[in-house]
This record gives C-alpha cells, structure tokens and sequence, in this order.
C-alpha cells in the first residue's frame, strides 16, 4: 500500500470530516446565542467536540484554567514504545475494533547507529515481536499499521490524517505537530488514549488561550523554527502550561503548512497543550499536494468554523490591548526583522539570536567544536526544510568544500525522503559529506549509538530537532546540545564551529578563496511535480480480523498481556505498611523511570522493577530508591519490598508530598504500584493527571485534610483506611495511624473522587468497567 490514500478512502474521511463539520456548525452555533462574541479558533474547535450539552450561559462553564470539559477526540495516533501499553490496555475492553480512527507508527524503536538500511534492518531483527504484536494488534482492531521505515509519527499523520478543524490525541507529546494544518491535536497518556479508543470520551482542564500575533514575513536565514525559538525564549519552558497557543495575523498566513507544524510541534517545548493556526490557503496547498483535495474542497466550504473570527485581529490590529477580551496573554513577533536563532545547550528555552552565540560561548565556555550536526526528525523535515538546507549545501558543493563535521540526516517520512531523493536535495546533502539514517526518531530519542565518543567526553551537537535535555539525543549527559533551523545546521556543520555565523563569517573555497554564504532561496513548500508515491510501507486492518489472533509470546520479556486488577473485595484496609514516604518532588519519571526501561513498556511484570526508583525517601538521609523491609528491617529497593508483600498478599500504601505524579502522564506510574499491591496513596496534594491515573486504574487517591499530618506518618507506622464502604462524593475518609509504640492516631482524609470514578475503584479499574459493558448481554 503507498503513502497516498486512495481516492476511495479520501471520500470516506472526507464524509466522517463532514459530520464533524455539522457537529461543529451546531455546537458553535449554540454557544454564539449564549456568549455574543468573536471566537478563537480553539474555542470553536473544543466547543465543537464537547461529548455532552452544557449550560453556555453559566458562569462557571468554560472558564480558561479552571473548569473542565469532556471531549470527543476525532482520532487517536500511536507510536511503538507508548502504543504497547496502549493497545495491551484497550484489549482489557474486551471490543471487537477501536472506536475512532486509529494509526500506529514504528518509529521510536530504531536505532541509528550507521546508515538507513542497515539499522531498518538490525531494528526489524531485534523488536520484531514487537513490531509482530503491534502489527497483527493494528490489523485485528482496526487500526493502521505504518511501518519500521514508514516514517515519524507526526510527519506520518500530517501527511495522512490531520485535517483543519479536527480533535486529536497522540501518545507522543509532539503530537501537535498537526497543528500545522488547524486541527487541535494533543499529547496524551496511553491510559487516555485507551479509553478513547474504547469509546469513552476524554476530559481536559479547559485551557487558557496565548495568542502569538505574527506580522510582516520571513527573510534571508530566518525560518519558522526561529519563530518557535523565539516563542520558547519569551514563555520559558513552562509559560505555556495548560495553555493553547493560538498564532494569528497577516504574518501567520505567509508561512508554509509545514512550516506551521514545526511551530506548533514544538510548543511542547514551552509546556502548552497544544498549537494552532487558522486554515488558510497554504493548508489548502499542502492538503491538495498530498492527495486530500476533497478534504481541502471541504474545508473551503466550512472556512467560518476552522478560522479564529475576523473581528479578533482587526480589533487587535486596532489595539493589542483589545487582546484581553480573547487572550490570557499576548506575544507579537514581527517575522521581517527575525533573526535565526541558536538554543540551548540542554533547554530549549536559552536563546540567543546567532549574533550572540560567539559571546555566550566564550561566557560560558560552551565547547566551540561541533560533534556532529544533525538535520531531520519530525520537527523539520518538510520539503520546504530539506530544499533550504540543500540550498546552502548547493553552495558549498559549487566551492568544493564539504562539512568539517559529521553531518547526519534524518528524514521525518518515506515520503519525503523518496521525493527529496528523486528531487535532487538529498543528492547535494550527501555531496558535502551526508549520511542518511532512518526515516525515525533515532538520535532525537536517545537511540543513537556513538561508539566513537569516550564515555563522560563533552561534546557540542548542532540539531534541527526539538528536545535538548541532558541525554536527550545520546544518553549521555556531557553532551551539549545546541538547536537551530536546518540551514543553519547546515551552514555551522560547513563552519565546523558553534562560533560559525553565516550571517557575518566567511568559509573557505577548495581554491583557496574566501566566500560567504548566501542565505537560502525561498524554497517550494510543496514539489513542484508533486510527492512521490512510494509503496509497502503501510498495513491497513485485516477484512477478516477474526482469524487475526495477537501475536504476545508467552516468554517474551518485552510483552506482556495484561490481566484484569481485581475487584476491590469490599473491605476496609487494616493496618498496611508503608511502602515509602516520598520527601519533595516526585515525578513520574521518579515513580517509573525511563531510560533503560524503555524497552520493557510492554511488559507490566518487567517494568514493575523500576518502582519508585528515583523516588527520595523520607528517611534515611532521602536515600533515593529503597526504603526499609517490615518483614525484616533491612534497607531493600522499593520494587523488591513490594514484590516480598505482593508475595504474602499484603497490601502496601505510599506517602507523597506536594504535587505528587507531576511530569508526563506515563500510565505506569500508577499500574506498576497498582501490580505489585498498592491500596492507596495518600498524599499532600497531587498532580492532576496522575491522580486521575490512579483513580483508573483502582488505586484509592487520598489527600491529608491538613498538610501538615504528613509529618506525623513514622516509618514503621501501619496504616488503616476504613469506612470504605460509605465511600461517597465530598465526603473526608477516616484513617487510623498505628505507631509503633501502640499509640493511634486518627486523620481525615479528602479525595475528589466523584460518583463514577468510585465505580472505578470499586470495580478494581475504569477499564473493568468497559469490559463488564461489553460482556453484559444486550
Ligand atoms: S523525532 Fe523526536 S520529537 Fe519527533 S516523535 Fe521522534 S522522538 Fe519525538
């Protein structure tokens, strides 16, 4: 099957697009009578999507960072390492196929070690039950499999699926890429994305809104990367946290689709929910150049539902202090007088423009020398990308000079790279010393081996990529890793130094003159005689899916599937140990780490082991990891005394501290505590998600009705938590402090549980719930 779908299929997506239209057309219309205003673009596209009818005209409906909504996403997006889980959790539901369109993508699981074809291949070798089991999943429900070598997620859905006006969540925080071409598209845990798939609606805290208003138009070395920079520069990395950032403005409508999804992929680096931009012609261009001009037909017919009100930027033209009637905040970048930016190293939030880099460096003895560069990933790898960099690359060729660095290549689909191929770029990137790697994440995820790199060396990288964290792009931390646009990349990778600026230096030719570069010429955003078509690398579900069965080995140590939690057993619980008192911040990275766990995400069993890994303890100096044994009073890791109760069917509980579970909303901070014999945690407060990932997965959440009964807990108290059986909505929780000494002491507990989500705990998970629903005779 090709990259292009089939006229056949276009329609059908195009008249599932049309009912969401109409859904749209009725919700917005509603909410119009209610609030008489201009709209924004994301106000009309989460109204459209609310999964129920609510009261527009109450005041404490819809109100930015406060409320909540329940949602009706339009599609769901997985990738390799998060999809496992994912899908070993939508099969607990007990459905015959996934209730909304639903891609799969292999793409995190390669490693880039020498070139494209070989790691493909080693990749295909070593994952391949997981790449079996995702496939023959895909195939059996319903879902599209795309393959090891198809491409990048995002890449892969903005070519395929996005569309304007549309709702999508994705298991990759990037998944707002598709925002490029307006639709509202947002990372999620792979418990939420689960339930979607089963059917269930999804709730968000109803975000608040940073309008970017963008005026003038990109020149000379200026991209859209360095209007995302300069974006991350001004909010920091978490200015825009339960925030969309909506860009609009004449400026917005001079860049390129794909130049809009970079903008809007990398708004996870400032922390938003997501990115969008009005639809416009330039979506339109790219919708018709790959294959989907019903869609665009579509979209043109229902401009007024996928654009922000005119009224909005003329009255912000007027006066940007008009923007407090539509934005919690307002950023203006005039794009004609950007400068190219360099971030970094490890934040993306450090920017400069590239005439400061000399300065920082010698500040803050950053490492001159460039490692190696790199280009591609999901981020930017467009057309539009790959010829602005060929185009500097073109230069150098015509000089005769090559990179003084390693320069590797990654392109963001098959697509692209086939077409880039057949085009020329690739050809003038490789002249000046390219190596092409696979069509996947590879060194943007840590998946990259560089064996030629002493350990503990710093090191400086020059990428095109998004995430700069320590050990982001190798594991290891001494690298230094620098961001820019890929012709920058390129420009620095023929420089040879971090100190490189095309804007001011000069290289040298094989003749031994001096010259200096040219910015890029505009380049086309879409091919000129179209993409290229290339074949086998997607499977589409199974017309027999019955005779498809899940290919999970018995002894595999990567998957593992999953069995049901049990019902709670309708007692109180008495006594329990404490597992750990957390002290301080406790992520869930902290909860369940990742790095070498990566590979086990498929395997609850495995991945258990990393419980509370990186969790400080209260006690013993906040030794990190381990805690004390009731059993035996020694100091054991976290996993092991959890797996000794588990072994004596004891139920343990664990202490947390203020916004217990923040960070990612990684699932299996809250199954693997849950597997291994978790009755409760009871903490100072916590983070959102993650509490409500343990309400679903039938942990009980408490919190101290006073804070500060956190400090009465001792670590050889048993805990006992009753009255579990009047269990109800607002009402505090009884629980009993054993100390050691036989003294006791009572506490009240809050929870924030509502009516349903104690049927969650009842019936041992939310997904118990769904699969009773399915078993039930109708
Ligand atoms: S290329 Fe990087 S940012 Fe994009 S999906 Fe892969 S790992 Fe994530």
């Amino acid at each position: 099957m090709s990259n292009f779908q089939s006229k056949i299929e276009v329609e059908t997506t195009a008249n599932s697009i049309t009912k969401i239209y109409e859904k749209l057309q009725t919700k917005i219309s509603t909410l119009r009578k209610a609030r008489d205003r201009p709209l924004t673009i994301s106000e009309k596209i989460l109204i459209g999507h609310l999964a129920e009818n609510i009261d527009f005209n109450s005041y404490d409906v819809l109100v930015r960072g406060k409320s909540y909504v329940i949602l009706n996403p339009d599609r769901v997006a997985l990738q390799d390492v998060t999809g496992q889980m994912t899908i070993l959790q939508f099969m607990l539901a007990g459905l015959k196929r996934t209730a909304v369109p639903t891609t799969v993508h292999c793409d995190h699981l390669i490693q880039a070690r020498l070139r494209s074809d070989l790691d493909t291949k080693a990749a295909l070798y070593e994952n391949n039950e997981v790449y079996q089991f995702l496939e023959s999943a895909s195939r059996k429900y319903g879902m599209g499999f795309w393959k090891p070598g198809a491409g990048i997620i995002h890449q892969v859905v903005l070519e395929n699926y996005a569309f304007p006006g549309g709702l999508m969540i994705g298991t990759d925080s990037h998944t707002p890429n598709a925002g490029g071409l307006g639709m509202l598209a947002i990372g999620v845990g792979g418990l939420d994305a689960a339930e979607v798939m089963a059917g269930m609606s999804w709730e968000i805290l109803y975000p608040k809104r940073i309008g970017v208003y963008l005026t003038g138009e990109l020149n000379r070395w200026a991209s859209p990367k360095d209007v995302i920079l300069s974006v991350a520069s001004k909010l920091t990395v978490s200015g825009g946290t339960n925030a969309i950032i909506e860009y609009f403005g004449p400026g917005a409508r001079t860049v390129s689709c794909t130049g809009k999804a970079t903008i809007t992929n990398m708004g996870a680096e400032i922390g938003a929910t997501c990115s969008v931009f009005s639809y416009d012609k330039r979506m339109e261009t790219y919708l018709r150049a790959t294959g989907r001009s019903a869609i665009a037909d579509l979209a043109n017919k229902h401009v007024d539902l996928l654009t922000q009100d005119q009224q909005i930027e003329e009255k912000i033209c007027e006066n940007r202090e008009n923007s407090i009637n539509y934005f919690d905040q307002l950023i203006e970048i005039d794009l004609s007088s950007l400068e190219p930016y360099i971030v970094g190293p490890h934040t993306p939030d450090l920017a400069r423009p590239i005439s400061k880099m000399a300065e920082d460096i010698k500040k803050y003895n950053y490492l001159d020398t460039i490692s190696v560069a790199l280009i591609g990933s999901c981020t930017n790898s467009s057309y539009e990308d790959m010829s602005r960099a060929a185009d500097v690359a073109e230069q150098a060729r015509e000089k005769g000079i090559k990179t003084k660095v390693p320069l590797q290549v990654t392109p963001g689909s098959e697509m692209i790279r086939a077409t880039i191929e057949r085009d020329g770029q690739m050809e003038l990137l490789k002249d000046i010393g390219a190596n092409v790697l696979a069509n996947a994440c590879g060194p943007c995820i840590g998946q990259w081996s560089r064996p030629e790199l002493k350990k503990g060396e710093p090191n400086t990288i020059i990428t095109s990529y998004n995430r700069n964290f320590p050990g982001r792009n190798d594991g290891r931390r001494e690298t230094m890793n620098f961001i820019g646009s890929p012709e920058l990349v390129i420009a620095l990778a023929l420089g040879g130094r971090l100190s490189f600026s095309p804007l001011t230096d000069e290289l040298t030719a094989k003749d031994g003159t001096s010259f200096k570069l040219n910015p890029p010429k505009k380049a086309p955003e879409i091919p000129e005689n179209g993409f290229k078509d290339v074949k086998d690398i997607y499977v589409p579900p199974a017309d027999d899916p019955e005779s498809v069965e899940v290919s999970i080995n018995k002894n595999s140590d990567r998957l593992q599937k999953l069995e049901p939690f049990p019902k709670w057993d309708d007692k109180d619980f008495e006594k329990l140990p404490i597992l750990a008192k957390v002290s301080g911040k406790c992520t869930t990275d902290q909860i369940s780490p990742a790095g070498p766990w990566l590979m086990y995400r498929g395997h609850l069993d495995k991945i258990s082991d990393n419980l509370l890994l990186g969790a400080v303890n209260a006690y013993h100096d906040g030794e990190v990891g381990s805690g004390k044994n009731t059993l035996n009073d020694k100091i054991e890791s976290f996993p092991h005394i959890a797996r000794e109760y588990k072994k004596r069917a004891l139920k343990w509980i664990i202490v947390g501290d203020n916004n217990y579970g923040e960070g990612s909303s990684r699932e299996h901070a809250a199954m693997t505590p849950r597997y291994l014999g978790c009755a409760a945690v009871v903490a100072r407060s916590f983070a959102r998600i993650h509490e409500t990932n343990l309400k679903k997965q039938g942990v009980l959440a408490l919190t101290f009705g006073d804070p500060m009964d956190y400090s009465k807990i001792m670590e050889d108290d048993r805990i006992s938590i009753i009255g579990l059986n009047s269990l109800r909505p607002t009402k505090p929780v009884n629980c009993i402090l054993h100390h050691v000494n036989g003294r006791e002491e009572v506490l009240s507990l809050l929870h924030s549980y509502n009516e349903s989500q104690l049927e969650w705990f009842r019936a041992g998970s939310a997904l118990n719930i769904l699969h009773a629903k399915e078993e039930a005779p109708d």
